[in-house]
This record gives C-alpha cells, structure tokens and sequence, in this order.
C-alpha cells in the first residue's frame, strides 16, 4: 500500500479574506511558481503550501523550494534560473 502522505494544505478553509491555513491567509501562487509540483489548487486556485506568500519567496530571487527551476550563480557572479528539465531525463534513463 502506498505511504500516506498528509495532504497539502489539509483543513485550509476559504474565508472572504482569501484561502486560511492554521490561522495565516494563504495567498496565491505567482506567474513563476507555474510548473513547480508543491502547487495545490483549492477552489480553482493555486496556493503553495510551503510559503503564504510566493510573491515575497520569489521577489528576492529564485524560490529555494521550488521543484521546477533551480537558480545557479554564472561565473559573473549573476543568478540564473534553470528549468529542471534534466532530471526527468535521468529519471527515464538515458
Ligand atoms: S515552492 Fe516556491 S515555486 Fe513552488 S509553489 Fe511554492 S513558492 Fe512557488
């Protein structure tokens, strides 16, 4: 039987102030976290359990939990951010 995982964002209700979560109003994912697989979608929208605010995660650069893009530092010392489309790939094998 497969492991049980607690569902994302278990027990999150929507209120008129936007999605609640333990107490902390959850807001939308943004335009870059499109792709990433922590996205839970509750009423038609999408919300990121890990963060209330993915605005704010992103504003600073590149979100660190974010399982889509990976951000690296080029040897001028910018940031990059690179889709994580390699890793399906090695998962396929070769
Ligand atoms: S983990 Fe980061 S990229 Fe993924 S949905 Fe949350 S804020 Fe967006």
């Amino acid at each position: 039987m497969a492991k049980r995982q607690t569902p994302a964002l278990e027990g999150a209700v929507m209120t008129a102030d936007g999605l609640s979560y333990k107490g902390v109003i959850m807001e939308p994912v943004v335009e870059k976290c499109d792709g990433c697989e922590r996205i839970v979608t509750i009423e038609e929208k999408n919300f990121c359990p890990s963060y209330a605010q993915p605005e704010r995660k992103w504003a600073h650069g590149v979100c660190n939990f974010a399982t889509h893009v990976r951000a690296t530092v080029d040897s001028e010392g910018k940031t990059k951010v690179n889709p994580l489309k390699a890793s399906k790939r090695a998962a396929r094998g070769r």
